[in-house]
């Protein structure tokens, strides 16, 4: 039989929602009021209060995802349990939502590796997602909020921070006093990396196009931050080399991110916003010793350790909040990429 890979797809987006209704951008998210209903067994509804997007829902937009609309964007969720079938969560308990769709049962699941799960996907790309009113998933993707962080705050942090702490720590393996480069630090993605390596004692730095992005770099922690142009020989100048760089922009950036790096330097990958295929240099690869490390998402037990981590004085930066009614501004903000953090929708 032809399995599902999925099964764990009864995540129900209700209420007032931002759905993804046409490949025409921005403009094919639209505002739609969806049934609601009781949460399932194992199940928890949660009142949204902030969601936030990334460039993946900008793609999804595009329609480049291959997802058949209709389609409740975002994975990134906060909010209050309204309805629990679980002992562990009550009404009025705050959480964020765990953003990784897994089958939470397989082994890879039960040896907390949910980001092998053949089941493993992302809210709002291979289920509906966290941009509505109530949100009913799995008990199990369920974390407390943070309790010094405001709603936008942690509607902010969840696929950022999680991204990039599994980047940095399990792939990359970064160790206090290394040296490490953010490309492209406008990015979510890139502002939690620079957060995450300085609370790991790293030395940070930063590449930007835009001169305000790399002024805000410096502020979040960066020692000091570059322009994107010919990048590599500015950083060489200024630190003789970085042990890792934070790649998300692929194609545009990798060979130049392969230069800034010491002999046995890392790069690690999360994205590839600049398009889909890189060439690189192959001896620069073999004889610089060099580690080309691809990454995505992060597990559970990641997902605790960003909460600990926020406990321990890590704040997401939020660059702008817009109303859930206002979800097609939002997108146009991200695809003028001009932001410095996280783009929040408030629901409620
Ligand atoms: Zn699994």
């Amino acid at each position: 039989m032809a399995a599902s890979p999925r099964p764990q797809l009864a995540v129900l987006s209700q209420g007032r929602a931002a759905v993804y209704e046409e490949p025409s951008g921005p403009s094919g998210v639209r505002i739609r009021e969806r049934p609601r209903t009781e949460p399932g067994p194992g199940k928890v509804a949660v009142a949204i209060k902030a969601a936030s997007i990334n460039h993946l829902d900008l793609w999804l937009a595009h329609g480049a995802q291959r997802v058949t609309p209709p389609r409740v964007i975002a994975a990134d969720g906060a909010g209050v349990v309204e309805a629990s079938t679980v002992d562990a969560w009550r009404p009025g308990d705050e959480v964020v939502v765990y953003p990784v769709v897994c089958d939470w049962e397989c082994p890879a699941c039960r040896a907390g590796q949910n980001v092998m799960c053949p089941g493993f996907g992302v809210l709002g790309e291979h289920t509906d997602g966290t941009a509505c009113e109530l949100f009913h998933i799995d008990a199990r993707n369920i974390f407390r909020k943070p309790k010094d962080l405001t709603w936008p705050e942690a509607a902010a942090f969840p696929l950022t921070f999680l991204t990039a702490w599994r980047m940095l720590t399990t792939r990359a393996r970064v160790k206090p006093g290394e040296k490490v480069l953010v490309v492209g630090a406008g990015a979510g993605v890139a502002v939690a990396a620079i957060q995450i390596a300085k609370h790991l004692g790293a030395r940070v730095f930063a590449t930007s196009r835009s001169e305000a992005q790399r002024k805000r770099a410096i502020e979040a922690g960066a020692e000091s931050a570059f322009n994107s142009a010919d990048f590599s020989k500015a950083v060489r100048e200024a630190t003789g080399g970085v042990d890792v760089v934070f790649e998300h922009v692929g194609p545009a950036t990798l060979g130049e991110s392969m230069r800034s790096v010491v002999p046995g330097g890392r790069i690690v990958l999360c994205g590839s916003t600049s398009g889909v295929k890189a060439e690189i240099a192959m001896a620069r690869l073999f004889w610089g010793q060099l580690d080309l490390l691809g990454s995505t998402m992060g597990n559970a037990g990641e997902f605790q350790a960003v909460l600990e981590a926020i406990d321990q004085g890590v704040r997401p930066v939020v660059d702008s909040v817009y109303p859930l009614s206002d979800v097609e501004a939002a997108l146009r903000r991200l695809d003028a990429a001009d932001q410095f953090g996280k783009i929040v929708l408030s629901v409620s």
